[in-house]
């Protein structure tokens, strides 16, 4: 049987509803065997997920994923196989997440001028002890009862334009990069199709990111359509970027796909795990 591997998956470190042990046992229980951890802009779920990896036999791959600027828009980068100890990871991952809490009291003021308030407290409160991220205040908004799910309160309050969004300068793309690769890692774009850069900008990214040292792109994931799988199987070969799978699982009822159904990659597709001596095993 071939190996389920998911390459990106959220815990209660960021903003998934499951904590790292739970998110592996779920995982397990789906089918995966090979998992990667990529919380938004944290590493403090890794220990324990790989300890519960490792209890129940199946592969925990150390994740980041890092929330960066490129030409004023906000795009995540995906580490994989990153060293959590790295100093200027850890360094680079904690200025990230002060600047979240920065841009949070900006998007609470924000909400308060249209009336909404309470936001921030409300926001913290789902984040409890991980990360605060816009999807805290989405839980928030909905609880209050201002839009009926997530989706729509994103689309209502939260994306550009919309008066809880907030302009924020996250890390640069470049240093994000250097990061991940200076740790032992690799670095993968993230859901590429979920950028709306049109066609001219999302060839520019691909070549800068290529030159900056990424290596892999999304193409299966849990943010693209089928036809994004095609589209970006062949935006792998033409940029010799090597292809990656993932579902950005969040939890239960949270995400587009569950866990341990992605399909396989398209043909063509040289995996990003396709020397790894981890996956090799499972073959
Ligand atoms: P942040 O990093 O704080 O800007 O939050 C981004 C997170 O919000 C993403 O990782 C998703 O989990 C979630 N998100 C972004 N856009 C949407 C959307 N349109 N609907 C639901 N969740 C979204
Ligand atoms: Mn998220
Ligand atoms: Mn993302
Ligand atoms: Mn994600």
């Amino acid at each position: 049987m071939l190996p389920q591997i998911d390459l990106h998956s959220h815990s209660t470190i960021s903003d998934g509803t499951l904590t790292p042990a739970q998110l592996v046992r779920h995982a397990h229980a789906q089918g995966v065997n090979v998992l990667a951890l990529t919380d938004h802009d944290d590493v403090a779920g890794l220990r324990e997920a790989t300890s519960t990896a490792l209890e129940l036999g199946i592969t925990l791959v150390p994740g980041v994923e890092i929330s960066v600027t490129w030409n004023r828009r906000t795009l995540h980068i995906v580490g994989l196989r990153v060293a959590a100890d790295y100093g200027p990871l850890v360094a680079g991952l904690a200025s990230i997440r002060e600047g979240r809490h920065t841009r949070a009291m900006g998007m609470a003021d924000s909400l308060s001028r249209i009336g909404i308030s309470g936001s921030l407290q409300g926001a913290y409160d789902y984040a409890k002890e991980g990360i605060i991220s816009r999807t805290h205040f989405a839980r928030f908004l909905v609880a209050q009862g201002y839009a009926k799910d997530t989706r729509s309160v994103f689309k209502r309050f939260l994306v550009k334009g919309k008066p809880g969004y907030f302009e924020h300068h996250w890390a640069d793309m470049a240093q994000a990069i250097d990061w991940i690769v200076q740790s032992g890692g690799m670095a993968v774009l993230a859901h590429p199709g979920r950028y709306d850069l049109g066609r001219t900008n999302l060839l520019k990214l691909l070549h800068e990111f290529r030159e900056m040292g990424g290596r892999g792109i999304e193409v299966v994931s849990g943010s693209h359509t089928v036809e994004q799988y095609q589209q970006f199987a062949r935006l792998a070969h033409q940029f010799d970027l090597l292809a990656s799978s993932g579902s950005d699982y969040h939890g239960p009822g949270q995400s587009y796909l569950e866990m341990g159904r992605l399909p396989e990659l398209p043909h063509g597709c040289v995996p990003v795990w396709h020397d790894w001596a981890e996956v090799k095993g499972l073959h």
